[in-house]
């Protein structure tokens, strides 16, 4: 194909983007056709691969773009039981991390599904690790989606939830249950209380010396 000056394939774009035929282009500006179609069809390629990078870009609280709320729910029960929000200078983004148990493989799938439910435009990805998986996503936005992140750990630090977090987890309180139940189980290694996972729903505190340690910091409900 002949060289054409970058000047006249932008002149050429434009006049395409205008809505001009190829064949117009061709004679107006002197090139065969042929090098105007394949224009045309490298800028839509390009303007398509924007577009995605545009999307991948956007965020649910400052571009309010839209967001699967029980999803949601779900993955900010998971982030504040036992998920990680990490910012190495060498990313452009923070990534968000889950680890899931192999013990529990529909569970590791269930996070999968509402990290890409939550964010649709950007790659997921899961690394296998021993006993576990990581599920993991990077995004530029994470920390206004979960503005509870900051330095330390999570259950050292006052986590209180903004007024549309507390909107979605009322509206999908036993998504957020669900995500969050591994912060409970952990919480309740760090403090000593012996549990086992009776079914997928279901935690057990059975043993006679952990359900006296209940007893004695959390009490009756009343
Ligand atoms: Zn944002």
């Amino acid at each position: 194909m002949e060289q054409h000056h970058p000047s006249i394939r932008q002149e050429a774009v434009a006049l395409l983007d205008r809505g001009m035929a190829n064949r117009a282009v061709a004679e107006r500006l002197n090139v065969p056709r042929g090098t105007v179609s394949w224009w045309r069809h490298e800028a839509r390629r390009e303007q398509g691969g924007q577009g995605e990078a545009r999307r991948s870009r956007l965020c649910p609280v400052c571009d309010e773009r839209p967001l699967d709320r029980a999803s949601y729910a779900y993955l900010l029960g998971l982030y504040l039981g036992d998920g990680y929000i990490s910012h190495y200078a060498k990313h452009r983004s923070p990534s968000l991390l889950v680890t899931m148990d192999d013990a529990w493989p529909g569970l590791q799938d269930a996070a999968e599904a509402a990290f890409r439910a939550v964010f649709p435009d950007n790659a997921i990805c899961r690394q296998r690790r021993k006993g576990c998986q990581n599920i993991k996503v990077y995004f530029k936005h994470l920390t206004c989606l979960f503005p509870q992140t900051g330095p330390g750990r999570k259950h050292e630090r006052k986590i209180e939830l903004n007024g549309w977090q507390q909107k979605i987890v009322d509206e999908h309180p036993w998504e957020f249950l669900r995500g969050l139940i591994q912060l409970f189980t952990n919480t309740l290694d760090t403090v000593g209380v012996e549990w086992r996972r009776a079914n997928a729903k279901n935690i057990s505190v059975a043993k006679r010396a952990s359900v006296a340690l209940m007893d004695a910091h959390i009490g009756p409900k009343y």
